[in-house]
């Protein structure tokens, strides 16, 4: 076995069906008494309903998370953070609402009680994202890393189907870069091979029945290790190619990794050959060779739509992005070839099967 360092991050989990009832008392055991509760407009009434259950814990409901957190709403959330004398922000939503509190949290220092709604990951990282002029920045801080997570898949039974699809998928690429991350190791790659498993046994079911709570429960645990994994361990090229399609093209985020990952993982199919077939038999397949197609079928499976220029890649996009990936890359097992990337963005663009 190669040497590796493994290092975990400090966070309380706690999981299951009806979890979130027990919000109150994990937030009386951290001695949490003025609690600003932060969602998205659409998630506003869930925020309220909460809040009723927080009775005087809570200070109010902050509903103005929107994606990729520009500046202009982070620091308007920070004024009434400061106002209301909050001592904890609780994220109740996905990745966009998460983005908000890690924003109050890195200029204040208010820690984070987070309760995903979605798959996205962010409440196990310590990466934050700001938007200023259209530009995104990004950092690591551990100030924003949540204390507290709690994973209630009942909550995520009104994750409408297709955004669920998206959202898992968006999970399963953390995980699959795990498995060739620079810094991979073992411990990660056994959560990343198990959270592989779960998503895809569990989101097909979702697709067809989106309130079955086993599958969903199946899906949160996967998306939670999924998340650990992106915390724990640098991403390579799939990431690089999906943080240039959204900065670049504003294309909606889970909905790009979903198309992506079947093209990265194929250009990778050769580079990590062990991690590529565990890969491929996570996947229910058994060869290295087929990455990006047992990708691509599941997307399929999965009605997730098949082509960048379906979710607003531009024509020139395949190139631009092949360019971009190649003049700034990230760390990936196989050096970055302009002409085979390109071909493949274009395959992206189209929707056809990587190979
Ligand atoms: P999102 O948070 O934008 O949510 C999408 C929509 O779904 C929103 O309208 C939201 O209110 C709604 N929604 C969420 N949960 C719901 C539920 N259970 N029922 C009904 N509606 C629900 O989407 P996302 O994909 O979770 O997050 C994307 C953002 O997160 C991007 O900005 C991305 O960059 C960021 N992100 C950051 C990290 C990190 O580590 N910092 C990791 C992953 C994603």
């Amino acid at each position: 076995m190669n040497m590796f360092n493994y290092k975990a991050l400090p966070i309380n989990v706690h999981f299951g069906q009806g979890r979130a009832k027990e919000t109150k008392n994990i937030l009386k055991e951290y001695n949490f008494a003025s609690v600003l509760i932060i969602t998205t407009p659409e998630q506003e009434a869930d925020g309220q309903k909460l809040a009723e259950q927080l009775g005087e814990l809570c200070v109010g409901v902050y509903p103005k998370a929107v994606m990729h957190v520009p500046v202009e709403v982070a620091e308007q959330a920070i004024l009434e953070a400061d106002k209301l004398k909050v001592d904890c922000c609780l994220a109740l939503g996905g990745g966009s609402t998460i983005g908000l509190a890690k924003a109050i949290a890195l200029k204040t220092s208010i820690p984070i009680v987070a309760i995903p709604t979605t798959y996205a990951g962010s409440e196990m990282t310590t990466v934050y994202g700001l938007t200023e002029n259209r530009l995104k920045t990004t950092g690591k801080d551990l100030k924003v890393l949540p204390k507290v997570v709690i994973y209630d898949p009942e909550l995520t039974l009104t994750l409408p189907a297709k955004i669920s699809a998206c959202s898992g998928m968006n999970a399963m690429a953390h995980a699959v870069e795990a498995l060739y991350a620079q810094d991979k190791n073992p411990i990660i790659s056994l959560m990343a091979l198990e959270s592989i498993r779960s998503l895809k046994d569990a989101l097909p079911i979702i697709v067809q029945d989106p309130h079955n709570i086993e599958a969903r429960e199946k899906a949160t645990y996967g998306a939670w290790l999924a998340g650990i994994c992106l915390g724990s361990v640098g991403m390579a090229i799939h990431h690089k190619i999906c943080h240039t399609l959204g900065g670049t093209y504003n294309l909606p985020h889970a909905e790009a990794h979903a198309i992506s990952l079947a093209y990265s993982v194929h250009y990778n199919r050769n580079a990590d050959i062990e991690a590529m077939t565990q890969l491929a038999q996570a996947l229910g397949g058994t060869d290295h060779q087929q990455v990006g197609n047992l990708i691509y079928e599941l997307n399929q499976k999965l009605n997730i739509p098949l082509a960048l220029k379906d979710i607003g890649l531009p024509k020139e996009g395949p190139q631009t992005v092949a360019k971009i990936v190649c003049d700034s890359p990230y760390y990936n097992p196989r050096a970055y070839d302009y002409a085979e990337l390109e071909q493949l963005m274009q395959r992206a663009y189209q929707g056809l099967p990587p190979n």
